[in-house]
């Protein structure tokens, strides 16, 4: 089986069972939470997605490993074609779900690995390519939900405990790990740069989601008690798909066999295995993720305007057409880094974004996000956060009066229908979550500085002014 379908997906993940803890209780059911369930139907919908003929050219890829037909989550890209497709996945996947799309990360993961196991091979005699393309061909073969992970501070660093002749032994934290409890496998990369004497720290593997000494310890915030504590998930901004989960894995002596582990204390390539993931995830993440979302606001924000009358009005249109400048810039950036992308390292065959358009789409989307859920929030009025239960319609009591106070062009039922999708997005996770997402904005600065030629730029003015080179 190649492709798994939705069902398919929801049957494995009840085969599985995971440690995982959210707001005060062990849960092993994924299903029976109603805020872990969210994530698993998010996931089991980008499943459905590429069941759909409409969808396959975008969620379909080639594997380069057998010929077969494979997920776009788990593909290889072999050429700008996929690259571009790749970036549309992300921008498809977020409509369809307004959440993350969990297998997002895994799949720039893999990109980076198999680039980067490559280089290792040629360079030092290593055999982790052949390993990892092992592995990839079963993930692709059996169609897994694969997440990743970077690893961030340094006290808390996964790292090696041990190393054993049928594998080795891991222990620490990785935080903020986007729907790793309903994916099969999580992608582990090291967390960046690491120099002589921190081998520990320098590895990459596969670590199945159920594993012995593996926890999971979601995040808990209003959002998630209102879809605990709530008695119809229809009233929810997102009913079916959520906000956005992530936890935090703890690794406590995990046991890691070698077939999974891509990359165990060669220092030296942990800075490309990390640059290579950052470069895929902002073109992806940054620039068309965040894109799809835009969409779903802008369409949401168009519906408050309708609904209270004020469509025609100069200074809403301007806002509508300020929050399409945005995300349609940033889509720009990211097909200009999937169209400039090129193969990296030259004979790998393997296609990575141009990393300066990859950058410029994260960055313009971070600073644009925000402006987008401010007009949504300016246009969608103080009803967006004021706005009483969708169900308080219905009490005989108060219910005409609410009927009475949030009546405009539309009946009040839509308008506060609209209103809590609005605040899902302005009130909600997605402003920070869009800002730190694929790093927080000062590392593509930081880009901006390495990657641009400010001695050329000069050169081309001096030029034109008439100056002379010193
Ligand atoms: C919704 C969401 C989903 C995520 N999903 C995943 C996932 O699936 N997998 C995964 O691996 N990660 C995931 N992440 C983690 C994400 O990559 C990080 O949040 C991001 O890289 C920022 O790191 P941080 O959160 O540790 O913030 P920090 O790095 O602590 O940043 C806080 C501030 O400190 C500044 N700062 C930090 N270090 C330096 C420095 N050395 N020099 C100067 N300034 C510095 C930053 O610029 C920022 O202003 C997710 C994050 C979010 C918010």
């Amino acid at each position: 089986m190649a492709l798994k379908t939705a069902k398919e997906y929801l049957d494995s993940i009840k085969k599985m069972k995971p440690r995982v803890y959210i707001g005060g209780k062990w849960v092993t059911n994924l299903l029976e939470n109603p805020v872990t369930k969210s994530m698993v139907m998010a996931n089991s919908a980008i499943y459905g997605l590429a069941e759909d003929p409409a969808h396959k050219e975008v969620m379909v890829g080639t594997s380069h490993l057998t010929g077969e037909p494979v997920n776009r989550n788990l593909n290889v890209a072999r050429n700008i074609h996929d690259l571009d497709m790749r970036q549309e996945m992300a921008l498809l996947t977020s409509q369809t779900v307004g959440t993350c799309n969990y297998r997002c990360v895994g799949c720039d993961a893999l990109n980076s690995l198999a680039s980067t196991t490559w280089e290792m091979d040629q360079a030092l005699g290593t055999k982790y390519n052949e390993r990892f393309n092992k592995w990839l061909a079963y993930a692709q073969a059996n169609d897994l939900a694969v997440s990743g992970a970077q690893q961030d501070d340094i006290d808390t660093f996964v790292h090696l405990v041990e190393k054993r002749d049928d594998g080795i032994v891991v222990r620490g934290i990785k935080v903020s790990q986007s729907g790793a409890i309903g994916s099969h496998e999580t992608l582990v990369l090291p967390g960046g740069s690491l120099k002589e004497g921190e081998e520990k720290f320098a590895l990459a593997f596969a670590v199945q989601n159920s594993v012995p000494g593996l926890s999971y310890i979601c995040q808990y915030n209003a959002y998630s008690a209102e879809r605990e504590f709530c008695d119809n998930e229809d009233e929810l901004g997102n009913p079916l798909y959520g906000q956005r989960e992530t936890s935090t894995m703890y690794f406590d002596n995990v046991f890691i066999p070698w077939e999974r582990v891509f990359l165990c204390g060669e220092t030296k390539y942990c800075g490309k295995m990390v640059t290579r993931f950052a470069k895929a995830h902002r073109m992806n993440c940054g620039g068309a993720c965040k894109v799809g979302f835009a969409d779903l606001i802008i369409g949401g924000t168009m519906m408050a305007a309708e609904y209270i009358g004020v469509e025609k009005i100069p200074h809403i249109q301007e806002k509508i057409i300020d929050m399409v400048r945005y995300s349609e810039t940033s889509h720009a950036c990211a097909i200009a880094a999937a169209m400039r992308g090129r193969e990296e390292p030259k004979g790998s065959g393997v296609f990575l974004p141009d990393d300066l358009f990859g950058n410029a789409a994260k960055l313009n989307i971070a600073h644009g996000f925000w402006e987008i859920i401010k007009n949504a929030g300016d246009i969608g009025g103080g009803l967006v956060v004021t706005a009483p239960r969708l169900k308080d319609l219905d009490d005989p009591e108060v219910g005409p009066v609410l009927k009475k106070a949030f009546g405009a062009a539309a009946p009040a039922d839509k308008r506060m229908k609209v209103a809590k999708f609005l605040q899902h997005w302005a009130a909600g996770l997605h402003g920070v979550g869009t800002w730190h997402g694929a790093g927080a904005p000062q590392g593509q600065r930081f880009m901006f500085t390495l990657l641009t030629d400010f001695e050329a730029k000069k050169k081309l003015a001096k030029k034109l002014m008439g100056m002379k080179d010193e």
